[in-house]
């Protein structure tokens, strides 16, 4: 269930995307929230940052343990406009983030129930799980950058 924290820490990933979109980068948004603070945030920079690492859910998390001192995010929620792919899937579990919120599936590379869910296979960590919070507009949000992008070219 979401609930109006949910929707406004997904609203600030929704920012975060487009401010993706506006260096080119496809847009998607994250965050990590420990006790209702944003305590990391990050977007897409892998073609900024020439780097596949760079996706907005690692950068979140690279802040976040920063902030913290540690690798543990334990009583953290990430919330990410797009349904985190395999890479960061792994990191939220070595993390041991408590919960995802993500808003729109990602049928290609999803790893949160689309290609396979993560989440629910016996690992040392099994992080809690909400999908499509503000789904429609995450999902207009990939839409538009891909409507330019195809303008463009
Ligand atoms: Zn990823």
């Amino acid at each position: 269930m979401a609930s109006e924290d949910d929707n406004r820490f997904m609203e600030y990933a929704i920012l975060l995307g487009e401010k993706a979109a506006a260096l080119g980068e496809v847009p998607v948004g994250a965050v990590v929230v420990k006790d209702n603070e944003i305590i990391g945030e990050g977007y897409n920079l892998r073609e900024t940052g020439k780097n596949p690492l760079t996706h907005a859910e690692m950068i979140a998390i690279h802040y976040a343990c920063e902030k913290l001192g540690g690798w543990r995010l334990s009583g953290c929620t990430l919330y990410v406009t797009l349904e985190p792919c395999p890479m960061c899937a792994g990191a939220i579990v070595n993390s041991r983030i408590d919960r995802v919120v993500f808003g729109a599936p990602d049928p290609k590379a999803g790893c949160c129930g689309s290609v396979i869910n993560l989440f629910a296979l016996p690992f040392n960590h099994r992080p809690a799980l909400s999908a499509g919070v503000l789904e429609e507009e995450c999902r207009v949000l990939l839409q538009q950058f891909f409507k330019q992008l195809r303008k463009k070219n």
